[in-house]
């Protein structure tokens, strides 16, 4: 039997950032909104909880709020404060930690070497191999760091996260980790950098709390009936799925998190996350308290282990997969009664800032009709 729906005006699918910000602002508008997520809980892949031993952890991985947009920033900040926070990451190679993205210390303790600033630019134009033209993630990586660094730091990393080679990822992959000539050992480097002070489910219990929102966890849009009872609905979930998969199916890149509590250890690791480019199934291993700077006698850590099948997490960047991402988005663009927001709708690896910038743009779109 399908789920009853009550008249409301506007049926928000997802309760993530996406979903949650729309249905924010239509409530501020004035609209009435039922908001429905397939999962227990809102707030998508930024949910995070209590474990079991009390320690906040990010159910769906570590996720760091950085932006350089003061517009996005000033939004959330209406509900939650924020705790400063810096990212820093590891990566580990034969067996000994180093500064990731790489930096002019990456190279200076991998090569037992003294450069300067200058030194360490003369370094990478020594040994980069020049790509013209650059298409692919290995060519981006050649390109700037040459092959010592990509066999240590970037290739087996690449076929771990995406189980294909770094030749067959179109170059946007790469081309978000920058490398670094000073010592700046901070893993982003916007202007701002934070995490709500009471966690993203707190900040996202705060923007759904308005009396034109009900929200309903544990509802999957294909049991809604009586759709026609919805003046609009704004989709955020994926695209193929909303069409019945009718081109095929969209590729994503899936994870499975390993969470595990370490009990009377302070401190596992000395930063936020390592990498292990080279060693084991997992890519990285995140230490939650570092994000949070909550105090605990314990601890908790997640480990990711990428693979093919399971939530739909990464877009897979490939010109194939963007081709037929098109021919969805023309199906999508030309819905009058329908609006697709967020990574799934959209097919795109959007940072959470830029998840609530296309949800006000969206949101702006419906109201303006
Ligand atoms: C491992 C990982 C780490 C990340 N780290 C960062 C980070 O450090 N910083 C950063 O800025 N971004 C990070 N991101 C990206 C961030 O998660 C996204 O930008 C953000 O969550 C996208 O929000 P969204 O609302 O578009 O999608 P989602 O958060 O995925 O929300 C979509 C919701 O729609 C629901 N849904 C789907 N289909 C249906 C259906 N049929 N019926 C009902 N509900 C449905 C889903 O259950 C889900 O809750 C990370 C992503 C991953 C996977």
């Amino acid at each position: 039997m399908g789920y009853q729906v009550v008249n409301r005006h506007v049926l928000v699918v997802g309760a993530g950032f996406a979903g949650s910000v729309t249905a924010r602002e239509l409530a501020d508008a004035g609209r009435q909104v039922h908001l429905i997520d397939k999962r227990g809980h809102i707030g998508g892949n930024a949910y995070d909880e209590l474990d079991s031993h009390g320690v906040l952890v990010h159910c769906y991985g570590p996720h760091i709020f950085h932006t350089n947009a003061e517009r996005i920033l000033q939004y959330l900040s209406r509900f939650t404060e924020w705790r400063p926070y810096e990212h820093r990451v590891l990566g580990v190679v034969e067996g000994k930690l180093y500064p990731f993205p790489i930096n002019r210390d990456t190279l200076n303790r991998l090569y037992g070497l003294q450069l300067d600033e200058a030194g360490a630019a003369e370094f990478f134009e020594r040994v980069r191999e020049p790509r013209d033209p650059v298409r692919t993630s290995e060519d981006v990586v050649l390109n700037s760091v040459g092959r010592d660094l990509y066999e240590k730091f970037f290739l087996n990393y690449t076929r771990k996260q995406w189980g294909l080679e770094p030749s067959q990822l179109k170059a946007g992959v790469a081309a978000r980790i920058p490398v670094r000539t000073n010592t700046d050992d901070r893993y982003f480097t916007d202007a701002f950098q934070a995490m709500p002070l009471h966690g993203y489910t707190r900040m996202f219990e705060n923007m759904l709390d308005h009396p034109n929102i009900r929200v309903d966890t544990g509802v999957d849009f294909a049991d809604v009936a009586d759709l026609g009872s919805y003046g609009h609905i704004v989709y955020t979930g994926p695209v193929d799925a909303f069409y019945g998969f009718r081109f095929g199916a969209l590729p994503y890149r899936s994870l499975r998190f390993e969470h595990e509590h370490l009990a009377g250890v302070e401190r596992y690791q000395a930063v936020g996350t390592v990498n292990y480019p080279n060693d084991h199934a997992y890519t990285r291993i995140t230490e939650f308290k570092h994000l949070t700077g909550q105090e605990h006698p314990g601890t908790s850590i997640v480990r990711e282990y990428p693979q093919a099948e399971g939530e739909p997490y990464y877009p897979i960047p490939r010109d194939e997969n963007e081709a037929l991402f098109k021919r969805y988005e023309a199906l999508a663009l030309a819905e009058d009664a329908v609006t697709f927001v967020g990574r799934l709708a959209q097919y795109r690896y959007y940072n959470m800032d830029q998840v609530v910038g296309a949800a006000l743009a969206a949101a702006r779109g419906i109201l303006a009709r």
